[in-house]
């Protein structure tokens, strides 16, 4: 018992000093005193005795540096360089992009909370305010979304004209070039707003103000482009375009297989220094009706006219919709979603030099501009698209709910619809959240390479799950198109999100956890870039500092996992209120089992886990859910910690925990190397895995909250267009739903008698009139349902069509004959 009690105080002073991150001298002190003072009292000398050999075996050649650095860190570092994958450039210019935010913090296992919510709270200037109320107001109240997707196929001119003149197109150009000059947060609200109303005009006003001519040339542009095209881009008396994709391009943009070559060519009788351009561009959106034109391409110098150098790499330019040869033009049709987008196409097209964006001296830097510019746009075009289309949702499947009714109760009220309702209310209150966060992120200065991928997909991916529940308890009247139907298109528009910016696929499984680890971490990309340095002293003296702080830290997160795991993370301070604070020591816990896993899985795996994607996607997943649960509950004490918030915060939280759980479960359970998975789930789940979705009950509360006027409702509806214009339903429906509520308590009178038989007659009317003979309803009463009824039949009805009016207007057969005939006249 004694030597127990000696060897267990070993075990708790080092368990103790790892927990806290104690230097490795506070260790060796800690421990050996607990070895001493509990073997002298308890009597166990031998146990002692080994012990502290076994103590100092350990930290003396620890803390003498220069003998630790030649013995262990030195061939360490060999093994190191041999083990460590080299970077290919493009992969090096992907990690050295970007900033490093909050999500830093959980993949260090202990995050310092404090860091996240002394965060300014993000907030609207009051112009920009008036912005988001007055043009934007405006422009919602012109959008009639079927004439735009099914009778033009495109905006009507005045919405084009009111676009260009209020300048929706110039939200990210500064104000000396008669831009916006907007906030990351109101440039997100105002898409928000859009796309609550039509995806097509969201998506026609995000990319202008996303990657793309605007953007380069703020960073890249030389003083004559910005002076030439920012002034006209934000007015919109250039319309801009950027082409990357190809049919050989898609995912792998690095393998663009469109050239340039470096020549001279005369141009209006002057020898003209230029590039001589073949490419080959297709779902380039704007490109049918843009003015000037982003192309990327892959320089090539084979005179040497520029340099030494033949192969430049990736080179950006800007041409004129009027350069010779440009065949643009055509459109394709995303999905029943008609912004204009289509191919480009050119063949020995010239472009002089002064067209490169930034000037010759920019050629051969395109991928680091794409890149370093890719970040920002990404947090904000689709991830507040997303976040607009699910407020909306909200707003309209709450009301809808209430108002529809079937087996002589109001749908909502059906436990299958109420767990739809659930999903749309808690997964809304999270993507708010994220798409807010990584706004915020934008606005401090940070270039948000990973949250804005984490961003990109999930709230993509939620907006998908949303729109399809909205389908669901909307049945036939969101599936039959027309003016009727607000939630058709949203549906269809899902994919193009999906697929944009980083197809999703590929986000998860290669971006969010591929540049995490190494980004975030913080010993892996600093061990790397020790490894170039020249000074093998300098070098080894880094790595050793490097390599010891990782073993302490991979220590540590191996037992701050193992003790928050045993204790269900009830143990320890935390931030938060009396409320949160077991959701911030929920976080504690599942960052200190992130760090370990990601250690293990690199320290294993090593330049293999790249192609092990499925692992790479499960441990990007929870770094995402930590980073998202993370944004709950900072929007939750930006918004003044609001008590009436507590279901959706609370459903969304456990919702992001238990698939956090799901995804370290099975991430560790499908480690190739058995024993370490062994090892890894003691560590991690040594209760095994007890977390467990949101319960029934708090999904009735969600339901609840979504489906009736309330301060939680409106806070999760805010930046939705929900004005009772004529051309709103969602809006007008909205604005009944008091009414609708209050007229319940009348309608279960009526439906009793109904039900009891007393009510005799085959049509509402007379039933009513019956009711109020029978002494069931009083005339106002009878008023109210009428009332009632009269206004919910619009939201319940759907559009039906003279058969002439479907059908495209031009058939493929008219098109061939029309070419025909042209054919015929030019022979
Ligand atoms: C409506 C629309 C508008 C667009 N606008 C523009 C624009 O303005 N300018 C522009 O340049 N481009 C634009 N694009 C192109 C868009 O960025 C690409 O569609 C996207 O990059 C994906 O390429 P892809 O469609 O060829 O799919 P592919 O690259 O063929 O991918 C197919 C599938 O494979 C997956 N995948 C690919 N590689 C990996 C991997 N390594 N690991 C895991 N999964 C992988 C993808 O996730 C996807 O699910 C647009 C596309 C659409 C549909």
């Amino acid at each position: 018992m004694s030597a127990f009690l000696t060897l267990l105080a070993a075990l708790v002073a080092t368990g103790a000093c790892a927990y806290h991150r104690t230097s490795l001298r506070a260790w060796a002190i800690a421990t050996v005193a607990a070895t001493l003072v509990v073997g002298v009292l308890a009597g166990a000398w031998v146990t002692m005795v080994v012990l502290l050999v076994l103590e100092l075996l350990i930290a003396v050649p620890l803390l003498m540096p220069a003998f630790r650095r030649r013995k262990i860190s030195a061939p360490l570092l060999k093994l190191f360089a041999r083990a460590t994958p080299t970077l290919s450039a493009t992969e090096q210019t992907a990690l050295e992009a970007g900033t490093v935010g909050f999500e830093g913090e959980l993949f260090s296992g202990k995050p310092d909370w404090k860091l996240l919510l002394k965060q300014p709270r993000p907030e609207l200037s009051t112009e920009e305010q008036a912005f988001l109320e007055g043009p934007v107001e405006q422009l919602c109240a012109m959008i009639d979304d079927w004439q735009i997707t099914h009778e033009l196929g495109d905006l009507p001119p005045e919405v084009w004209e009111f676009i260009k003149k209020n300048r929706f197109f110039g939200m990210i150009i500064p104000k000396q070039y008669g831009g916006l000059q907007f906030s990351a947060l109101a440039h997100s609200a105002v898409l928000q707003k859009l796309n609550s109303m039509s995806a097509t005009v969201a998506s026609t006003v995000a990319v202008p103000n996303s990657l793309g001519p605007a953007e380069l040339l703020l960073h890249y542009g030389t003083e004559e482009q910005k002076n030439h095209y920012l002034p006209r881009l934000a007015v919109g008396e250039e319309i801009p375009c950027f082409a990357l994709t190809g049919p050989y391009a898609g995912s792998d943009a690095t393998s663009i297989p469109d050239y340039g070559i470096v020549c001279k060519q005369v141009v209006d009788g002057v020898e003209t220094l230029g590039v001589r351009l073949t490419f080959d561009k297709r779902y380039i959106t704007l490109a049918p009706i843009a003015t000037v034109i982003g192309l990327a391409f892959r320089l090539y110098d084979p005179e040497h006219l520029l340099g030494e150098t033949e192969d430049l790499g990736i080179t950006l330019a800007l041409l004129p919709r009027s350069t010779p040869g440009l065949e643009i033009g055509r459109r394709h049709f995303p999905l029943n979603i008609p912004f204009q987008n289509g191919p480009i196409h050119g063949k020995d097209v010239f472009a002089p030099l002064t067209t490169l964006i930034g000037g010759p001296k920019m050629a051969g830097h395109g991928w680091r501009m794409l890149v370093e510019c890719l970040s920002v746009g990404r947090a904000i075009s689709l991830p507040s698209n997303a976040t607009g289309g699910m407020r909306a949702s909200v707003a309209a499947s709450g009301a809808y709910a209430r108002m529809r009714k079937q087996f002589g109760l109001a749908i909502a009220r059906f436990e299958g619809v109420e767990e739809a309702l659930a999903r749309i209310g808690g997964l809304t209150y999270a993507t708010t959240a994220l798409s807010r966060a990584t706004a915020a992120a934008v606005d401090r200065g940070e270039k948000p390479a990973v949250p804005s991928a984490i961003a990109k997909y999930h709230a993509t991916e939620w907006a998908r799950q949303v729109a399809s529940d909205t389908m669901d308890i909307h049945g036939g009247k969101a599936v039959q198109l027309g003016p009727k139907n607000y939630a058709g298109r949203g549906w269809e528009s899902v994919p193009i999100a999906i697929t944009v910016e980083g197809a999703n696929v590929m986000t998860r499984s290669l971006m969010i956890f591929g540049q995490g680890a190494i980004r975030c971490h913080p010993y892996v990309l600093k061990e790397m870039q020790a490894l170039s340095i020249a000074d093998y002293g300098e070098k080894l003296r880094t790595f050793d500092r490097l390599l010891f702080g990782h073993i302490g830290f991979g220590i540590s997160n191996a037992v701050r996992s193992f003790v928050l795991g045993l204790t269900g993370a009830a143990i320890g301070q935390s931030a938060g209120d009396a409320y949160t604070r077991r959701f911030y020591r929920k976080l504690d816990r599942y960052s200190a089992a992130l760090a370990l896993c990601a250690d293990v899985f690199m320290g294993v795996l090593g330049g293999k886990l790249k192609f092990k994607e499925k692992l790479s996607a499960r441990l990007g997943d929870v770094l995402s859910y930590l980073y998202i649960a993370s944004s709950m509950l900072k929007r939750y004490e930006d918004t003044g910690r609001p008590e009436a918030d507590r279901p959706l915060l609370a459903w969304a939280f456990h919702e992001c925990m238990w698939r956090t759980q799901m995804a370290l479960d099975g991430a560790i359970r499908n480690f190739p190397v058995r024993p370490v998975g062994w090892l890894l789930r003691a560590l991690v789940f040594p209760l095994g895995r007890r977390d467990v979705p949101p319960s029934d009950r708090l999904g009735r509360r969600v339901a609840a909250l979504i489906t009736a006027p309330g301060e939680a409702r409106d806070r999760l509806t805010e930046w939705a267009y929900l004005t009772p214009t004529p051309n709103n339903t969602i809006g007008r429906m909205n604005a009944l739903l008091p009414q609708v509520i209050a007229a319940e308590p009348v309608e279960r009178k009526f439906g009793k008698a109904l039900k009891a038989g007393q009510l005799q007659a085959h049509d509402y009317e007379g039933q009513l009139a019956e009711a109020v003979r029978a002494g069931v309803l009083t005339e106002a009463e009878a008023a109210q349902l009428r009332r009632v009824r009269e206004g919910t039949f619009e939201f319940i009805s759907v559009d039906d069509f003279d058969p002439a009016e479907l059908g495209a207007k031009v058939t493929r057969a008219d098109r061939r004959h029309e070419a025909d005939e042209r054919h015929k006249r030019i022979a």
